[in-house]
């Protein structure tokens, strides 16, 4: 057995990127010729050029779509012949896990041990779940009088456009993947444009696990190009898209701009934490927060980035956090030691330092962090921060930073905690920190969010749905309540007549 560790930083440098999109089952440029330069936030450097996929480019993959999905060349194949295909593939994702979580690693800059660990097997896993459960979904008959049979059966909607965000670029994808491929739909897929390497290589191996041609095919390229002619596309049946609740709302005018086309929107979020003073255990709920806050350079959309302490707690959980915080110094995403990895782009890195600067001049008190780091590395990385004496009408708690900062918010009584944790466009995910059974219960009620916790804030698993309440957005992602979004209902009336 080879138990060598990979070198990661070695590999790295050798690593090859074809950057072109996957259309019928072929690897082509863009119809323009024209590509744009996929660049590392680790260090800066150019890893390769990414075919800039626009209006034609897209035609062309939702054409390829509409005719594999027409021929019924994987939408008319029983659902047992599909599933067999989809754990093939979810197979061949777990044995190019090093490849698929060098790529994302590189081209987003999360740490490898977490791409390794976290990203490859949940996408594994998202792909072969949809495939398992496909051929045990039942459909249903009607309890109608004995003249009449009403069959009510899920049908596969036809070309699902997804357009995924770059935080989690495998799982966001497979989260679309697994329930419309099982469903027998076809997809075009649009991956960020800061993050599309890990999509092409789905594509490619999903082809070698026996996905027919033109089922599924990924264009890259920037969201006011690609991702606009997607949305806008009359032969596209429904997007699914995960992104800003900015871009969320274009989605819904390009429907009503086109052909009326279904829009599930995952959008942002700016997620609750609340610590009651009943909780016994201000160590654990303030390390979990930590834990929660920063993982994935907090680029993640149901961070808990509003933390909710009562008045008599606050000063020992803030101290806590303060103290935890720099254990999640950014390092080198290579290094399988490294916790925290780098911001997704310039950009992003200016976007989140502006947010720290707007907390501290609106009054808030950075308890620790606060600034950018590891500049000599030509990469973009920020220091765990936390903020304390926010209030919940500051920018800083209003608004998605989507990076490393935490606002720490104080109350006095379990009234005005909830009333300040839903007082959000938001309403993505919160948690409720409480021994007390019946506050507990309470809270979670009173909270307006798609997912809430109890004394905990990182389970998680494909077997539940996974959306927003409010802004944060419709549909839920996970689960087989994803089917919902990617199968139309069909009742169909048979008339049975007396003997
Ligand atoms: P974004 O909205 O900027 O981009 C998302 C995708 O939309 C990208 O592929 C982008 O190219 C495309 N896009 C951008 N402009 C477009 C346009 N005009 N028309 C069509 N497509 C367009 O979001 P992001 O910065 O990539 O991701 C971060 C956001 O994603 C955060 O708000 C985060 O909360 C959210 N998110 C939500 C969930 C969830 O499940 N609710 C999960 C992960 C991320």
């Amino acid at each position: 057995m080879d138990t060598a560790k990979p070198d990661w930083q070695a590999r790295a440098k050798v690593i090859a990127i074809d950057g072109r999109a996957v259309i019928g089952g072929k690897r082509i440029a863009s119809v323009s010729g024209e590509t744009f330069a996929c660049v590392s936030p680790i260090d800066g450097r150019v890893l390769g050029a990414v075919a800039r996929g626009a209006a034609a480019d897209i035609d062309a993959a939702v054409q390829s779509s509409r005719k594999a999905f027409d021929d019924g060349r994987w939408a008319k194949r029983a659902p047992a012949q599909r599933k067999k295909v989809l754990l093939a593939w979810a197979e061949k994702i777990l044995a190019a896990k090093e490849e698929l979580a060098l790529l994302e690693t590189l081209d987003m800059g999360k740490p490898i041990r977490y791409s390794l660990s976290v990203d490859v097997p949940s996408t594994a896993r998202c792909i072969a779940w949809y495939a398992e459960a496909v051929d045990k979904i039942y459909d249903e008959i009607a309890p109608t009088p004995q003249s009449a049979l009403a069959l009510i059966t899920r049908e596969a909607m036809g070309v699902i456009g997804a357009v995924v965000p770059w935080n989690y670029p495998m799982i966001m994808a497979a989260w679309k993947l697994g329930p419309a491929l099982a469903a027998g739909n076809s997809v075009v897929l649009k991956p960020s444009e800061k993050s599309p390497l890990t999509a092409l290589r789905l594509a490619e191996l999903a082809l070698e696990a026996g996905l027919p041609e033109g089922v599924f095919n990924v264009v890259p390229g920037y969201g006011h190009e690609a991702g606009e002619a997607l949305a806008l596309h009359p032969m596209v049946d429904a997007i699914g898209f995960t992104g800003s609740t900015r871009v969320g709302r274009k989605m819904l005018e390009y429907s009503g701009r086109s052909n009326l086309k279904r829009v599930y929107n995952e959008l942002g979020g700016k997620s609750a934490f609340v610590v009651f003073p009943d909780f016994e255990d201000v160590v654990r709920a303030a390390k979990t927060a930590a834990g929660s806050m920063y993982f994935n350079q907090g680029e993640s959309c149901n961070a808990p980035s509003r933390v909710f302490v009562h008045e008599s707690i606050a000063d020992e959980f803030v101290s806590v956090v303060a103290a935890e915080a720099p254990k999640y110094q950014p390092g080198d995403p290579l290094d399988a030691a490294t916790e925290m990895g780098a911001i997704v782009d310039e950009t992003q890195l200016r976007s989140v330092l502006g947010y720290i600067d707007a907390g501290a001049s609106e009054g808030a008190r950075i308890a620790s962090g606060g600034k950018r780091s590891r500049v000599e590395s030509g990469g973009y990385f920020v220091e765990p921060t936390v903020f304390d004496g926010v209030r919940n009408d500051m920018k800083i708690a209003r608004e998605e930073i989507f990076g490393p900062v935490m606002s720490v918010i104080r109350f006095k009584t379990e009234e005005e905690a909830v009333a300040l944790a839903n007082d959000s466009l938001y309403g993505l995910q919160a948690s409720v920190w409480s021994h007390n059974i019946n506050r507990a219960h309470r809270v979670a009620r009173a909270l307006r969010a798609g997912t809430v916790h109890v004394n905990q804030y990182d389970e998680d698993d494909i077997t539940v749905p996974f959306g927003g309440f409010k802004q944060s957005g419709n549909g839920r992602d996970k689960s087989l309540h994803a089917f919902d979004k990617y199968t139309e209902l069909k009742t169909t009336w048979i008339r049975i007549d007396a003997a």
